[in-house]
């Protein structure tokens, strides 16, 4: 975790190590800094602490990447097999990939984060042929509840090699989120869905995978508004609109004629905002 008070006048001392007694849900590298910080923090510190009760419910979420959606048992065990399982794709250190392995050091991706530019993020893709990514509409609409990646590929006809479900786990979390919570039917007729996402990380960096929303809440307009320290601040406020699937790399693939696209999915709208607790940033899928 990134220190809640970073770049509030004096530096960081060292890694986030203290976190806030009462909610649990924010760090701090230093007292001084959760001090200054705490003006803004009280506003949302009794919030967060209802909601980090709920963690345990949250961590047993089963679209976490496994071994299952990917048919190797080592890819989560060494950071070396991580880059080896995405250099036999192909997709080593490419696009979204590049913040799935270490090669990345983190102060290259938090200064992504900051100067990162959201529409040259959602024109990133899968970097995979056609038949490995989910790239358009799915040839049969969700019906039952999608409730393993085995389910999620078979339905969405990818190979289970295929690595997709790496960062399919940000936007599957949301929709295993709202089946949990009971409102994913009632989402789909009244046509609307507003989440706030707390303490987005590389997923800022990986905004394109959230395309996959589309398929999995059909018509339904999204608003994601994502919450958390990583969100730079220049972006606090920020609204972008997302609407199409992450396209691959078959350049006589439907993904990759953009209006076509664009007027298929036309009824549906995703809108995402940022807030760096204090700040945010919107995206629309739309
Ligand atoms: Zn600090
Ligand atoms: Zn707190
Ligand atoms: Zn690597
Ligand atoms: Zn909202
Ligand atoms: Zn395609």
């Amino acid at each position: 975790m990134e220190c809640a008070g970073k770049g509030r006048g004096t530096r960081c001392m060292g890694s986030a190590r203290r976190r806030c007694g009462r909610c649990g849900a924010v760090a701090y590298c230093s007292v001084s800094h959760q001090m200054s910080h705490w003006n803004e923090h009280k506003e949302e510190c009794e919030r967060l602490e209802q909601q980090m009760k709920r963690a345990d419910v949250l961590n047993d979420f089963p679209f976490t990447f496994s071994q299952e959606a990917t048919a190797t048992s080592q890819v989560c065990e060494k950071q070396g097999s991580r880059c080896s399982f995405l250099s036999k794709r192909g997709i080593h250190q490419l696009g979204m990939w590049m913040h799935e392995c270490c090669c990345t050091h983190s102060e290259e991706s938090s200064s992504s984060l900051a100067s990162f530019d959201s529409s040259r993020l959602l024109d990133d893709g899968w970097n995979l042929s056609g038949d490995l990514c989910p790239c358009h509409d799915p040839i049969s609409p969700i019906s039952e509840c999608v409730s393993s990646w085995l389910d999620y590929y078979e339905w969405r006809c990818i190979p289970l090699h295929s690595p997709v479900a790496l960062l399919l786990h940000w936007p599957l979390t949301i929709y295993h989120a709202a089946h949990i919570a009971g409102v994913w039917s009632s989402t789909v007729e009244t046509r609307k869905l507003c989440v706030h996402y707390l303490g987005p990380e590389k997923e800022l960096l990986q905004l394109a995978a959230f395309g996959e929303l589309l398929a999995l809440f059909p018509g339904v307009q999204i608003h994601i508004e994502f919450i958390g320290p990583a969100i730079p601040r220049q972006r606090d406020g920020e609204k972008i609109s997302l609407c199409s699937y992450a396209h691959c790399l078959d350049a006589d693939c439907i993904c990759n004629f953009s209006s076509e696209n664009l007027s298929q999915i036309a009824n549906t709208g995703f809108v995402s905002s940022f807030s760096n607790f204090s700040k945010r940033w919107n995206c629309c899928l739309s």
